[in-house]
């Protein structure tokens, strides 16, 4: 089969391969791709930026159907169509794992990163943490939920925002578009949408976003908020920016909460008086639980969330890296893999 592998040689520290999988071991199930969106989470891998992993197979916005199950496999059945996402498998045991908390388990297991993942033919799943993808939903939509729709949704749980209250997402690439319609259709909360490049803010506004800030032409997106709303009750940093993560704190109200979600190497000042005089508050989000998933499917089933999606074919994926790096992509570029066997 065909699979997307990191190789730091490569074009983008990416290339495709031939490869061929192992037979099914107790407890999976093969699953014969059909999507999986590029994140920027796999730009980090393949750069090496959590350690290097040559060799692995990326991707952890996959959706395929159930092709075949181990014997003792009784959560899952031939074509049933599911999800292959960061959160691959936990140890189900711990006191992350049996609190709620299980992305935090320490021997979970990541697609695309610890484990091979969705993006190539066919994956194994661990069955028990594969989520089913609910009727009605397009699956190439459903790949941008089983990672930025799940993460933005957990994150803005966790941000505490409540319905009227303003929330600022900084960033508004593929997470950020889903991050702007969870916030608004589901949360029904107002929503101001930072990014840099004013495309992705003209995509933010037909989306729903209420303001609109570009920091780079229009000034500080802090003070711009402070002024006009007296600051957000929540921020939810999607940037890949340690200037957006220093923006955050200061656009936030007393008691405000900002909820980390970009991975730019780098790190953030936090101005100690302005913490505890304000008690603000700053917390990283990762991913979602399986039950996150399917809450975020959900909503995306119903047609309050709508992810903005492009299919593109396989043989694209290194571009695909490029024009992610260099912020040109709207919304999510997502392989299709039944359509890989064009003329190229
Ligand atoms: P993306 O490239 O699609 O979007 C990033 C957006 O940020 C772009 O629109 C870009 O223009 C904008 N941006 C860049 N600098 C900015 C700045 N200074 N201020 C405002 N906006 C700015 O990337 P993505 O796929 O949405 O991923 C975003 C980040 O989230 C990555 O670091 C990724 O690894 C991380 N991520 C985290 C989790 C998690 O569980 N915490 C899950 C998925 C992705
Ligand atoms: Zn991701
Ligand atoms: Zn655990």
């Amino acid at each position: 089969m065909k699979a997307v592998v990191v190789n730091p040689k490569g074009k983008a520290n990416i290339e495709v391969i031939e490869k061929e999988l192992r037979p099914l071991k107790s407890g999976e199930a093969l699953v014969d791709v059909e999507y999986c969106g590029v994140c920027h989470t796999d730009l980090h891998v393949a750069a090496g930026d959590f350690g290097k992993v040559d060799g692995r197979i990326l991707g952890h916005e996959g959706i395929g159907v159930v092709s075949k199950v181990a014997a003792d496999v009784t959560n899952l059945k031939i074509g049933d169509r599911v999800s292959i996402a960061w959160m691959f498998q936990a140890c189900g045991r711990c006191e992350y794992c049996t609190t709620g908390r299980e992305t935090f388990c320490r021997n979970v297991k990541n697609a695309g990163y610890s484990v091979d993942g969705g993006m190539a033919e066919q994956c194994i799943v661990t069955a028990d943490y594969a989520v089913k993808v609910p009727d009605g939903l397009d699956p190439a939509q459903a790949s941008s939920i089983t990672c930025a729709g799940v993460t933005t949704y957990k994150a803005i749980k966790v941000s505490d925002v409540k319905a009227g209250q303003w929330i600022v997402i900084y960033g508004c690439g593929g997470l950020g578009n889903l991050a702007i319609q969870y916030a608004k259709h589901v949360f029904n909360a107002k929503v101001i949408a930072v990014d840099i490049n004013d495309d992705k803010l003209s995509l933010a506004k037909e989306i729903g976003a209420d303001m609109t800030i570009n920091p780079i032409t229009q000034g500080d997106a802090d003070e711009i908020i402070q002024e006009q709303v007296g600051g957000a009750y929540a921020a939810v940093v999607t940037a890949v920016s340690k200037t957006a993560f220093n923006s955050a704190v200061d656009a936030v109200r007393a008691c405000g909460k900002v909820v980390a979600v970009g991975l730019p190497s780098e790190t953030m000042d936090l101005n100690i008086p302005r913490l505890v005089l304000d008690g603000i508050e700053v917390v990283g989000s990762l991913v979602g639980t399986r039950k996150d998933l399917e809450e975020a499917f959900h909503f995306g089933a119903e047609g309050k969330v709508v992810p903005v999606v492009q299919t593109r074919c396989l043989h694209d994926v290194q571009d695909i890296f490029e024009e992610m790096e260099q912020g040109k992509i709207q919304g999510r570029m997502v392989i299709d893999f039944k359509q890989h066997k064009c003329n190229h």
